[in-house]
């Protein structure tokens, strides 16, 4: 029987093996792995590697159609940003849902559904982000578990969690009991407020001064608490971005203890350091945390290959660059974040698979397999299998060009990796059985992208 569409001559490369086999796809479905299989539809690829389409847990593609077009915000929506993820290997995101003021969880979480079902050229996760548990019920996190939603997050560097802690440790405490995963952005506020208010009185508001203004010190207070309420409330817990030794030394105490806790790392912080604050265009690296040092960076990477860090995500967050820099720009004008969905797994391949430090199966576990077990969705996705989805990313291990953001899907305008050598890009993405993108050609139509719902959590088995 022929299937609709036959990968032929690639190497599988799943987070566990590495072998040659075709692939069958009928519908949106992984039908048939095996030797000369027969497709209607079939795709060459002899000399790739067909891996898993990447899963790219943390975005920022909520543009507010409501906003003035004047006011600054994250430029990408549900369409760009998924087009931009298609380009970049990535076959779901996961995207962080603010409410809007006055709106509850539930409700900015159906705002955003509407969005994807209009826009997406890939598949979306959602996760409510409690920002006022005054105005956002609690009483809404059974609800979003319930409709597959099956992920809160929190950021313990907003003046209100400091201000009022109690509601977001009984969220966790309710997101855990409702089979969901607690995300936490982890910089404590009271520290990182008065940090940057002592740089400014005393003038010190050079953007060279930003790492001081979010002390490592901040990051390591925040991640021991998020451990303790992980702990208290033996919630799995999620720790997105982590940027530096310190924190991940927190995290290697509540592992010790038993505590439920997964950890994300973000590009950024792989490739850069603190003193690139102090350059013309600095602002343009900032994301929050700040980046950081020589030693963070080694750590964060042998993290990576060992499996204290569990993910690698974008937090992709594209602010136009006349909004990251301009003149006058300082540190208490920051806004943070950048583009990332079509860099993160060529850079990864190039700088991690390439140079030795990253095995393919650990590249696959880190931007595919472990995501989708983390946030409910494997083996549906993540993974290449009879049975499962068929997101599948057919990536040219020999393909070397350099990073040019003028050629991205992304509606963002640069590209912290701008100029940089890669090797290893995605030749073709496929979602659910769809080509939607093959190099140089975005196929895939705004609205085909559907809004996942999830599993409840479930531990990963730890990988041997
Ligand atoms: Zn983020």
């Amino acid at each position: 029987m022929a299937h609709d569409l036959v990968i032929r001559g690639g190497t599988i490369v799943t987070a566990t093996e590495t072998y040659a086999a075709d692939v069958g796809i009928t519908g949106e479905t992984i039908a048939e792995i095996g030797q000369g299989l027969a497709g209607t539809r079939e795709v060459d690829a002899a000399g790739l590697l067909v891996m898993p389409g990447g899963l790219d847990a943390h975005v920022h593609c909520s543009f507010w159609e409501d906003v003035p077009p004047d006011v600054p915000q994250w430029s990408d929506n549900f369409e760009t940003g998924t087009k931009s993820a298609a380009a970049g290997g990535i076959t779901s995101i996961g995207n962080m849902v603010f409410p809007h003021p006055g709106e509850t969880m539930l409700q900015a979480v159906e705002r955003e559904s509407k969005a994807v079902a209009q826009q997406a050229v890939v598949d979306v996760f959602l996760h409510p982000v409690l920002t006022d548990p005054s105005t956002q019920p609690l009483s809404d996190i059974p609800i979003l578990s319930e409709r597959g939603h099956k992920t809160l997050k929190y950021f313990m560097s907003y003046a209100g969690f400091a201000e009022n802690p109690a509601p977001y440790l009984e969220a966790t405490d309710l997101a855990a009991a409702n089979g969901m995963l607690t995300m936490i952005h982890c910089e404590d506020s009271v520290i990182i407020d008065r940090s940057l208010e002592r740089l400014v009185q005393r003038g010190d508001v050079d953007f060279k001064y930003y790492p001081q203004s979010r002390p490592v010190e901040a990051e390591v207070a925040a991640t021991a608490r998020a451990v303790a309420f992980a702990e208290n409330a033996n919630a799995p817990t999620y720790i997105v971005h982590l940027s530096c030794k310190a924190a991940l030394d927190e995290v290697r105490k509540g592992r010790g203890r038993g505590v439920p806790l997964w950890v994300e790392t973000r590009p950024l912080y792989l490739y850069f350091t603190s003193d690139l604050f102090a350059e013309a265009d600095g602002p343009k690296y900032a994301g929050q945390p700040p980046l950081r040092e020589q030693p963070d960076i080694d750590t964060l990477w042998e993290a990576m290959a060992t499996g204290e860090i569990d993910t690698l995500c974008t937090d992709h967050a594209p602010w136009l660059y006349e909004y990251k820099v301009f003149p006058g720009m300082d540190i208490t004008k920051l806004r943070p974040g950048v583009a990332d969905l079509e860099t993160m797994l060529p850079m990864l391949w190039s700088k991690g698979v390439e140079t030795g430090r990253l095995t393919p199966n650990r590249f696959v576990e880190l931007i595919s397999a472990t995501t989708a077990k983390l946030f409910g969705l494997f083996p549906r996705k993540g993974t290449i299998a009879v049975g499962a989805d068929a997101d599948i990313v057919l990536w040219d291990p020999n393909d070397t060009h350099k990073v040019e953001a003028a050629t991205f899907y992304t509606a963002c305008d640069y590209s912290p990796f701008e100029g940089w050598d890669v090797t290893g890009w995605p030749r073709i993405t496929i979602s659910r059985g769809d080509v939607v993108y093959q190099r140089n050609e975005l196929l895939g139509t705004p609205g085909r992208g559907q809004v996942l719902q999830r599993e409840n959590f479930s531990p990963p088995a730890v990988s041997e």
